[in-house]
């Protein structure tokens, strides 16, 4: 299995926790999420024409039913090989259909597209891991923002809130998702933004260059320099003393 990539977990509610659900339990919780199965399988042969893929990824769908996860749990974990997306699910929370659920569905499935976009392009799993998943995030914002459904996702909340207590290099060794994923999908957008170029045409370049960090930077200078030295300076600084829209703002104007 490559490409993991999302595992989000949610709790909608949290009461009557009742963690000894039986097999009978379980059928009827898949029963009752049948409706995100369907949305996202939707989502999913809906957004590939927008990536150029030859034809809707095959699509594997599961729902597990964990013990001890507290009712009102919503938990998904998906992940794309080259030509597949599977989608897990677990939790009662995902019996009710909501626009909170139906959001992260939609914005789950592009990302998930988007990595067969990337595996078409080549070894995809190779990129250093923020780049994989930010550019995976960079291109379904883009996909999503051109259908005009991209309210409210990738202002740089999640970013933020890594910028204000370390640098963005440091939260990403340690493993921080907004850092790897948010962090890096601003990165690669403010790029693309430079270059006046597309995230799926500046992908397509940073595979043809080698997917590699450097590869990416070079990119970045193309733009020019300056451009390529303040993306640098938002990986690396601390910049925790600093406000954190001004970081992002410095950030695409590449003045950093
Ligand atoms: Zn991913």
């Amino acid at each position: 299995m490559i490409g993991v990539c999302a595992a989000l977990m949610l709790f909608a509610s949290v009461s009557d926790a009742s963690n000894d659900a039986s097999a009978a339990a379980a059928r009827e919780s898949l029963e009752e999420a049948s409706w995100a199965f369907a949305y996202w399988q939707g989502q999913v042969e809906a957004v590939s024409p927008a990536f150029a893929l030859p034809r809707a990824p095959k699509i594997s769908l599961r729902f597990k039913q964990r013990a001890h996860e507290p009712a009102g749990a919503m938990t998904l974990f998906a992940y794309a090989d080259p030509g597949a997306v599977t989608l897990e699910l677990s939790g009662s929370g995902w019996e009710r259909r909501t626009a909170h659920g139906e959001t992260i569905l939609a914005r789950n499935a592009a990302h998930e597209v988007a990595h067969v976009l990337q595996y078409r392009h080549g070894e995809a799993h190779r990129a250093p891991r923020w780049l994989h998943e930010g550019f995976a995030d960079a291109l379904a914002h883009e996909v999503m923002a051109d259908e005009g459904r991209a309210e409210g996702w990738g202002g740089g909340e999640r970013c933020a809130r890594v910028l204000r207590r370390a640098s963005v290099r440091s939260a990403q060794n340690g493993g921080d998702e907004a850092a790897l994923y948010d962090c890096g999908s601003l990165a690669i957008r403010a790029v693309a933004d430079a270059r006046e170029e597309s995230v799926q045409d500046l992908y397509a370049a940073f595979a043809e260059n080698g997917l590699t960090e450097e590869a990416f930077l070079a990119l970045a200078a193309e733009a020019s320099p300056r451009f390529r030295r303040s993306v640098e300076a938002f990986l690396r600084t601390d910049y925790s003393l600093a406000d954190p829209l001004w970081v992002l703002r410095e950030l695409r104007a590449g003045r950093l």
